[in-house]
């Protein structure tokens, strides 16, 4: 078997998850051992699936779920108010004010909400981690078809994407299910379906579920088919 990323036959020494643990948590499932090399699961950790967990949807869901990271390091996330920092109960965050003022105003009670702007402010990343994720779904279960000229686009904008090139997804949002608090946190799936004759790779996490095509060539639906804010069609640019 060669890497499905580069084709090398590289090493295979690590035994990494198809869902990043930050999200996934340890249980989240393991990837097929020869379908990707070492190198390139270490370039996906490091430029790419670091900075896609800073960006919505899987920050905010990181914070408010409490899923440590890999270190074992609690997630938070900086916004006007200061910095958000994720307790482990899920559903339960803590604010640490960015000013006394702030806080007093908090202690008063004078300011009693907090709002998370769900920007992707990291397309292109958190594109490229939903490939890269659906891939090694794939080629856990189908290495042919994930080693095949089918899915080659993708396979190339998740690993080498070259410049001008773009991409889509959906991000389907239902923060009440990880704010409603009491919840507790639900293990990730990924599915590979077949929707029209392409491939698709659907994530879904407690609160946030994502699609993305696996082929090239596909318009992403009318946004009247899916109306924001639940979802949101976002393009990726290199
Ligand atoms: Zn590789």
């Amino acid at each position: 078997m060669s890497c499905i990323f580069c084709s090398s036959e590289g090493t295979y020494q690590s035994v990494a998850h198809i869902v990043p643990e930050s999200l996934g948590g340890k249980t989240s499932p393991i990837g097929k051992p020869g379908v990707t090399c070492d190198a390139c699961n270490q370039y996906f950790g490091q430029k790419v699936e670091s900075k896609a967990l800073q960006s919505f949807p899987f920050s905010g869901f990181r914070v408010l779920t409490g899923v440590p990271s890999k270190k074992g390091t609690m997630p938070k996330i900086q916004t006007t108010a200061g910095v958000v920092h994720a307790t482990g109960n899920s559903g339960v965050v803590q604010l640490e004010p960015r000013s006394d003022e702030l806080r007093r105003l908090i202690n008063s009670g004078k300011v009693n909400q907090l709002r998370i702007i769900a920007e992707v402010t990291e397309p292109l990343a958190v594109c490229r981690t939903l490939l890269k994720i659906g891939l090694e779904q794939l080629g856990k279960h189908f290495y042919e078809v994930a080693t095949s000229e089918r899915v080659r686009a993708a396979r190339d904008f998740a690993r080498r994407p070259a410049r001008s090139e773009h991409w889509w997804f959906i991000i389907q949002a239902n923060p009440v299910k990880y704010v409603s608090g009491a919840h507790q946190y639900t293990n990730s799936s990924i599915e590979i379906i077949e929707r029209e004759g392409v491939l698709i790779s659907v994530l879904h996490l407690l609160g946030v579920s994502t699609m993305i095509p696996l082929e090239q060539g596909t318009l992403p639906p009318e946004p009247r088919e899916l109306p924001e804010p639940e979802y949101r069609i976002i393009i990726a640019k290199c």
